[in-house]
């Protein structure tokens, strides 16, 4: 008499977290985007090993914990999508996602973060991995505030961003969003990360573009408290601060999408 045992393959039992899980088909993605970026976006990068790229970001979260990442997990995918930026051409954000690369897409020559490749790469995404298991966490990911903040995805963000302001030169420039309560959040990533990792030597000003919501124009938010805040930091690091409020050529995309509001309807 046979005995036949039926084994049931269960799921894989990952950790519950209280954020979205991974970005379902994010391996596809990413491998997509990469494809893309290299073969149609910038051809100049036609030689970067997507296949390796791909394998070298999935590696630096797969059986990890997702609470445990660090700069270290992600350096190998760091050293093989160094990309070189012109002087004069970074363009950093904080609270302004659609408007600055509305502006990035119109002039061609300027990168935000979200140009380079692994931030096009990235952008938008969510993936965790867990210690327990070789594969990806579809269910849930920590949530940056309610479960860790040195997640798989933050600490992505924090190590792209330092070495994208790292390797600025010239003049940067940042677009900020005037409407908001803390035109310069101390808590933001441009105010942690990228201010401070900006050199020096390298980067002699950076000017502020502080744009306001088209509906809700109230006055100048270069006078704001929260930018005196970032002329005093960048004073400290002998980097020059300019101010401009609401950035013609900016406000234009703005009345692209307004065109019957007062601010729009005089002639060019
Ligand atoms: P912001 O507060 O407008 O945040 C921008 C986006 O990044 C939001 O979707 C936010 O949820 C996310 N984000 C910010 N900090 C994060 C963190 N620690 N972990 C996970 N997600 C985070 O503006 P910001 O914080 O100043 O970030 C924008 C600047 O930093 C840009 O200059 C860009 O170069 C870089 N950045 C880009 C992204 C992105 O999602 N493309 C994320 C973080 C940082």
């Amino acid at each position: 008499v046979v005995v036949g045992i039926v084994m049931w393959r269960q799921p894989p039992q990952h950790q519950e977290w209280k954020g979205a899980g991974t970005t379902a088909h994010f391996y596809e993605i990413i491998l997509g985007r990469c494809y893309t970026y290299t073969q149609i976006v910038r051809p100049e990068l036609g030689h970067k090993d997507c296949q390796k790229i791909g394998k070298a970001f999935t590696n630096a979260f797969l059986s990890k914990d997702p609470c445990g990442s660090t700069e270290q997990d992600y350096q190998p995918l760091m050293e093989l999508t160094n990309q070189t930026v012109p002087c004069d051409k970074t363009l950093l954000w904080s609270k302004t996602n659609e408007l600055v690369h509305e502006y990035a897409w119109v002039q061609r020559e300027l990168f935000t973060l979200e140009n380079t490749l692994l931030g096009y790469m990235g952008d938008g995404l969510r993936w965790c991995g867990d210690l327990g298991s070789s594969e990806m966490n579809y269910q849930s990911c920590p949530d940056r505030r309610k479960d860790c903040s040195n997640n798989s995805v933050s600490v992505f963000w924090n190590t792209v961003s330092k070495r994208f302001a790292e390797d600025a030169c010239g003049v940067v420039h940042v677009l900020l969003n005037g409407s908001v309560h803390n035109t310069f959040d101390e808590r933001s990533t441009f105010a942690r990360v990228e201010v401070f990792n900006l050199h020096p030597e390298k980067v002699h000003t950076l000017q502020a573009w502080v744009m306001q919501d088209i509906r809700n124009i109230s006055s100048d938010s270069c006078s704001d408290a929260s930018i005196k805040n970032l002329k005093l930091i960048l004073s400290k690091r002998n980097i020059t601060f300019t101010c401009e409020d609401n950035y013609r050529p900016i406000r234009f995309l703005q009345c692209v999408k307004y065109p019957e509001h007062s601010s729009c309807r005089s002639k060019i």
